[in-house]
């Protein structure tokens, strides 16, 4: 065997599985296959003057490389079974707790000390949500922001690199089962090994389908999230943000009774867009130094879609309607709520003279042509809604984004140990199915890894 285990993808769950196994069992061979590039080199050419939008690059730096799509993530880092992922579901919540709180230790002896750990759990947020049909979710949450999480990530790949053999810009295309652990391919070489640890993440969604396909995984559908990415004055979400940070908010709507929820919000922050296998989104991220934030709060305001009989490919369904507004926009389409309302698309004139300045520059339009009337009048409601505990995210100039869909890569089938059908093959993180979030990936990274160092002798 060349390796004793080779992870393929370098995101949170592929990092912390590395980090476990060479701290535990520092003889261990370990490789890891990634399609990006390593962090110093991660670099998207957005830059808001000479390009302003996708360009569509074969590696996408938001999403590819060290760090995997956190990297330039807002580094938040959620505790907690109720969002984030369905990892307790495979080990239960106080071990998933207890990955989780191991993780946050880790970030915080690799730069993250000093950040703040937020807490949802006592507060008379709570009770103001509840009195106005909202209700928040419990949570504690780490915010390491976009620059101390690059350093963080930085401190562990210095720790990781001579003890690790790192492959960038070397996507793995298939996976052999050996009589004995597996052979990994790449387009110019082949490698084994005794154990394989899958975490390639939402940007390898597609692979991870045509792998499970080819070895003959059960998979089965999953959600999709879609909605738009909501901006506004920091100063009407403060009461809010200066004491959770991120409140995960839902709303049951009172038309079709479906369920809308805040998601990644991020304070002082800045709107961006990303793009996930050609299709351009929308997202956010903030910084935790002052002098890199911004006048606006964003975030996301989701409604789940789940469809299994006849049609089973949610993730399609919510890439047709990406693509619907990328055709519209050429990439992501800007709104102020009051046109919304009205009825009208917004135009370069309306948004210049808005109240409230764009961080991220895209196409006025019309988000009501792209998003069906459910998703758009749930939307609509659960701004008002919010409207009563933060006053003025129902103004005209709040800006609508869109389109923000969350993808989840289809459930993978696995066993309590994170495990496919074949013994040692693990798959973990986004890409499973199981997490989707900078905790879950990376608590299952661990947990993968502990399990592999119970049955792995060197
Ligand atoms: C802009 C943005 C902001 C976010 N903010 C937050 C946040 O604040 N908090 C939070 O909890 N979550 C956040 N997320 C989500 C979070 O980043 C993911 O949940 C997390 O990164 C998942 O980790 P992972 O290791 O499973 O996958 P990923 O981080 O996606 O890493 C997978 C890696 O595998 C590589 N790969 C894919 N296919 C192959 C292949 N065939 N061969 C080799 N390598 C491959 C990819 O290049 C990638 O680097 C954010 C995401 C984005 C895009």
């Amino acid at each position: 065997m060349d390796y004793d285990v080779i992870i393929i993808g370098a995101g949170p769950g592929g990092i912390f599985a590395a980090y476990e196994l060479v701290n535990k069992r520092p003889g261990l061979r370990i490789a890891v296959f990634e399609s990006g590039n390593e962090l110093a080199k991660r670099r998207c050419p957005i830059d808001g003057k000479r390009i302003k939008s996708c360009i569509n690059c074969k590696h996408c730096s938001i999403m590819s490389g060290f760090g995997g799509a956190g990297a330039f993530s807002d580094g938040k880092y959620n505790i907690t079974n109720e969002f984030g992922g369905t990892l307790y579901e495979y080990i239960g919540k106080a071990q998933a707790t207890e990955l989780m709180e191991y993780v946050d230790a880790i970030n915080l002896a690799h730069g993250g000390q000093g950040t703040k750990l937020y807490s949802t759990t006592s507060t008379a947020i709570r009770t103001m949500c509840m009195q106005n049909k909202l209700n928040l979710l419990n949570a504690s949450v780490r915010h390491l922001g976009t620059d101390i999480n690059r350093v963080v990530l930085n401190n562990l790949y210095e720790g990781l690199r001579s003890r690790v053999d790192f492959r960038f810009l070397t996507p793995v295309e298939h996976i052999e089962v050996l009589e004995e652990g597996y052979l990994v391919r790449t387009a110019s070489e082949s490698h084994t090994c005794k154990k394989c640890i899958v975490s390639v993440g939402r940007s390898g969604s597609k692979w991870m389908e045509r792998v499970c396909h080819e070895l003959d995984i059960e998979t089965e559908s999953n959600r999709v999230d879609i909605g738009v990415r909501v901006e506004l004055p920091a100063e009407l979400f403060a009461h809010l943000t200066d004491e959770l940070y991120e409140s995960k908010i839902v709303y049951r709507t009172n038309k079709f009774e479906d369920k809308v929820r805040t998601f990644c919000m991020n304070p002082r922050g800045s709107v961006v867009s990303e793009n996930t296998n050609g299709i351009i989104t929308v997202n956010g991220h903030s910084y935790e130094d002052p002098a890199r934030q911004t006048n606006n709060t964003n975030f996301a305001l989701l409604v789940s879609k789940h469809f299994s009989e006849p049609f089973k490919d949610s993730n399609g369904y919510g890439e047709s309607i990406a693509r619907l507004s990328n055709m519209l926009g050429g990439g992501i389409i800007v709104q102020r709520f009051g046109d919304l309302i009205r009825g009208r698309r917004s135009t370069h004139n309306r948004i210049d003279e808005s109240f409230v300045v764009p961080t991220l520059t895209a196409e006025p339009g019309d988000l009501s042509l792209v998003l069906p009337k459910r998703i758009m009048d749930g939307i609509i409601e659960m701004i008002y809604a919010l409207d009563k505990i933060a006053p003025g995210t129902a103004n005209d100039d709040t800006l609508l984004y869109g389109v923000e869909v969350k993808f989840y890569n289809m459930q993978v089938r696995l066993n309590e140990n994170l495990e496919s059908r074949y013994p040692g093959l693990y798959i973990i993180g986004d890409g499973s199915g199981v997490t989707h979030s900078l905790s879950h990936a990376s608590a299952s990274g661990v947990f993968v890894a502990r399990d592999i160092l119970e049955t792995c002798n060197e």
